[in-house]
């Protein structure tokens, strides 16, 4: 494994990670409870990782587009913000939920006020929120425009079989919406929500094209060379927060702990990170452990971290 120092040499490190993984033979669970997920072939690995001002750096099958799911809700929370700003907090809160990402329980204690906007029922609401008095159709499309504009990319699409598979089969997400709905926190239609919600998740991007993505998040809301910020500096710096607290499900104290770097999973199998000042970073393997990260993209971001020094709690 390459060692540390101030400049790491981030391609030999890539290369031995994307070796490392390739080898292991115990590789999680793809999920399933999303038919069309389950498709998906846990022998994939792939990472990428763009440097501030640099260009990307990949390894393994960085270039595949798989299914970002819950990644996406880190762009949605972006475009929320920008639209409403504060008052978001009003209907979706910032703590850490300690609950699987689609608890219906702990919504019904605490009357329809998701505990964060990476579980589910809180990127229900910063939906209804984008979806503002539009047609879904019309906020998909923007949607759509907004990734491609934050990878610079025009290639990057709806993998219209994913959003079809779980709008079909989304019953527990509805589930959730309704409740939210009669406790008065979704202003639209339950199904007009949920459409844009389903088809934001089912966005499809490569780990090139994740890590691209989030380069704004790495330098403070701005993408070099662009004279308007994505974000401000300080909305930012709040995500990046909500990614330590809340980016890994109940499994995000964990992460903290064994890696350090912020960070969002879906249940696609990618993990997405942000390295303030430094870099972002995207790895993918589609088995998941028992709280829905994938295994080996975790394992990946700690190595990662052990040989840059990348941990923002400090130097490992
Ligand atoms: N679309 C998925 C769901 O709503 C996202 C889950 C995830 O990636 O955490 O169940």
């Amino acid at each position: 494994m390459a060692r540390r120092s101030h400049k790491p040499d981030l391609e030999a490190i890539l290369d031995d990670i994307a070796d490392r993984m390739a080898s292991e033979s115990e590789r999680g669970k793809v999920a399933d409870y999303i038919p069309e997920l389950a498709k998906a072939n846990l022998n994939r690995f792939g990472i990428a990782v763009v440097p501030i001002g640099g260009a990307p750096v990949v390894a393994g099958d960085a270039d595949e587009p798989f299914s970002v799911q819950s990644i996406v809700k880190v762009f949605t929370l972006t475009l929320a913000l920008e639209r409403v700003g504060s008052g978001i907090w009003a209907r979706v809160g910032r703590e850490p939920s300690g609950d699987p990402f689609n608890s219906i329980v702990q919504l019904e204690y605490e009357h329809g006020i998701p505990r964060n906007p990476f579980i589910n029922p809180g990127a229900i609401v910063v939906a209804d929120i984008i979806l503002g008095k539009r047609e879904p159709q019309a906020a998909i499309e923007e949607f759509v425009s907004l990734c491609r504009r934050f990878a610079c990319d025009e290639s990057i699409g709806i993998d219209a079989d994913v959003a079809a598979s779980e709008i079909a089969t989304g019953a527990r997400n509805r589930a959730l919406a309704h409740f939210m709905a009669a406790e008065g926190n979704l202003k639209n239609p339950v199904e007009d929500v949920l459409e844009l919600y389903f088809n934001q998740c089912a966005v499809a991007m490569s780990c090139r094209q994740l890590a691209m993505s989030a380069r704004f998040l790495a330098s403070a809301g701005r993408l070099e060379g662009d004279d308007d910020p994505i974000i401000t500096a300080e909305r930012a710096r709040r995500i990046v927060a909500l990614m330590v607290t809340c980016g890994l499900y109940d499994a995000s104290g964990e992460f903290a702990f064994r890696v350090g770097i912020p960070a969002k999973s879906g249940v696609g199998g990618g993990i997405l990170g942000v390295v303030p000042g430094r870099a972002s970073i995207a790895a993918w393997c589609p088995g998941l452990d028992e709280k829905g990260n994938s295994l080996l993209a975790a394992r990946a971001f700690e190595e990662l971290a052990r040989a840059t020094g990348w941990s923002i709690f400090g130097v490992l």
